[in-house]
């Protein structure tokens, strides 16, 4: 996002913080070159978001699943309910930012993998045993291969 003051091309974030409704997420930027301060605030376009099970079930997507998978795969330092929700989030605006209404648990699966990899290497090894004991390790190696092939 361009500076607002000096119009530069390159901001980054410095501060990322959920809104009040948990329903956005607020972020503070500095620009890189006249080091001006200013925030935007992101909110997802409300769509609903479905999961197809490997067997083919359609279940409605559920915050609270991430939030266990990743509870198990973060150490726990990194326990407290707000880093937890944050990463949530993170995934949440993924998939949305993604576009697709329909998704496979893998695809998810991948979604926060990324979001972990970010943050913690040791979470996201974690996460990738953790994965294994409700999905299917193949459709994540799949998806994964597919990802290196594309970049
Ligand atoms: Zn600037």
């Amino acid at each position: 996002m361009k500076c607002l003051r000096c119009r530069f091309e390159d901001t980054r974030v410095i501060d990322t913080r959920m809104g009040g409704d948990g329903f956005s997420i607020k972020r503070r930027r500095v620009c890189n070159h006249c080091g001006f301060r200013f925030s935007t605030m992101e909110t997802p376009v409300r769509e609903e978001i479905t999961v197809e099970k490997r067997d083919g079930r359609i279940e409605e997507f559920d915050r609270q699943k991430i939030a266990t998978s990743l509870r198990a795969a973060l150490k726990k330092g990194d326990h407290q309910r707000e880093r937890v929700e944050a990463l949530v989030d993170g995934v949440v605006v993924q998939l949305l930012n993604g576009g697709k209404k329909r998704l496979a648990s893998a695809e998810i699966g991948m979604v926060v993998l990324d979001v972990l990899k970010n943050f913690d290497e040791l979470a996201y090894l974690r996460y990738l045993t953790v994965y294994q004991s409700f999905a299917n390790l193949d459709d994540l190696k799949n998806q994964i291969l597919k990802n290196e092939t594309t970049i």
